[in-house]
């Protein structure tokens, strides 16, 4: 559908999903506020992260750092560590250094406008909408893959999401439907995309605007949205040595910018006379964004105390057990390893 054609008064549409959300609003904690500090941690947490596997990660981290000033001042490890589970670590890495950001460059005090949210470390358009609207009244619309699906079912647009000018094609389509408040209105979007209008099987017969809906009075729904571009996931495959003795094993944290920046793992190389000591391996598939990782595991365990400790002197990797390592962030596959390794 041609932009241009459109009768410019689809203002009415912005009205009924904002009266839909006075009354269907989610009840989530950081609804009840306007703190932009906790408006901005939930943006993130909640980008990759659904909201019921992420909630009570959430309030532990807001209970643990629940300023600014808190947050700057903590130990990096120590904000990996309450970012556990969450998965896409680089987020609590960008976080602490925007935190550190705003007291060092907004004297502590959260940044009000647009264009200065959007220069904090790890910030996008859309979380810097979302936090300028919901706290500030900003009128950005915070477009994400809700926005692209309602709208172009909306408007059954076939303008492609994974064209690079998709954003600012969507930002343009949302200001056609867009009320005066713009903070309820991008959080009432993102409630419709994620509780009714689903990737698939929408709830349209629920949807608060299923009269305006074109590519549901056309029947076409499930052509919408068009995604042309897949981009392909590469395969790499990872090989650890989980080196272990009498209830210890060995580890080190991470420093390459490539994947899983400062997270803990096992040694990748063992020396040559240790190999005596492999009693067996595993390969665990794991997928990655655009990365499907096999990782094989061998289990080093060392009968020679010379051999375990010249090894660790040598490489000087960090000694720590089962207990110790729930202090320490690992990647997915690694954790699931080590609590697996104690039940055999
Ligand atoms: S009517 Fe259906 S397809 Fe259209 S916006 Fe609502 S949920 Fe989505």
């Amino acid at each position: 559908m041609e932009k241009d054609n459109r009768s410019s008064d689809f203002l009415h549409i912005g009205s009924k999903i904002l009266e839909w959300y006075k009354n269907n609003a989610r009840d989530l904690p950081f609804r009840q506020t306007k703190d932009p500090y906790k408006i901005w941690i939930c943006e993130i947490v909640f980008q990759q992260t659904r909201i019921n596997q992420g909630l009570n990660h959430y309030n532990n981290f807001i209970k643990r750092f629940p300023d600014v000033k808190t947050l700057a001042e903590a130990e990096e490890n120590e904000v990996l560590l309450y970012w556990k589970g969450l998965g896409y670590y680089s987020r609590a890495i960008n976080i602490h250094k925007a935190a550190q950001q705003i007291m060092n460059d907004y004297h502590g005090i959260f940044p009000d406008q647009y264009e200065e949210i959007l220069k904090l470390k790890g910030v996008g358009k859309y979380t810097a909408a979302a936090v300028s609207s919901i706290c500030f009244g900003g009128r950005m619309p915070a477009v994400d893959g809700n926005f692209y699906r309602v709208l172009s079912r909306l408007f059954a647009d076939d303008f492609d999401i994974s064209n690079s000018k998709a954003f600012t094609y969507f930002s343009e389509l949302a200001a056609l439907v867009m009320p005066e408040n713009v903070g309820d209105f991008n959080q009432a979007m993102m409630d419709i995309g994620s509780e009714i209008c689903k990737p698939k099987n929408p709830l349209c017969g629920e949807c608060p605007i299923n009269e305006d809906c074109l590519a549901f009075s056309i029947q076409k729904i499930s052509d919408y949205p068009v995604k042309t571009k897949k981009v392909k996931a590469e395969d790499l495959a990872l090989t650890y040595y989980f080196v272990h003795r009498n209830g210890q094993f060995l580890i080190r944290q991470r420093k390459e910018d490539f994947i899983w920046k400062k997270l803990f793992e096992f040694p990748d190389a063992i020396s040559s006379n240790m190999e005596t000591f492999i009693t067996g391996s595993k390969t665990i598939a794991h997928k990655l964004t655009h990365k499907n990782l096999s990782i094989e595991i061998f289990n080093v365990e060392v009968i020679s105390e010379k051999i375990w400790n010249d090894f660790i002197a040598e490489n000087q990797y960090l000694i720590t057990d089962v207990e110790g390592s729930h202090e320490k962030s690992f990647p997915k596959p690694l954790e699931n390893y080590i609590q697996n390794s104690l039940k055999d």
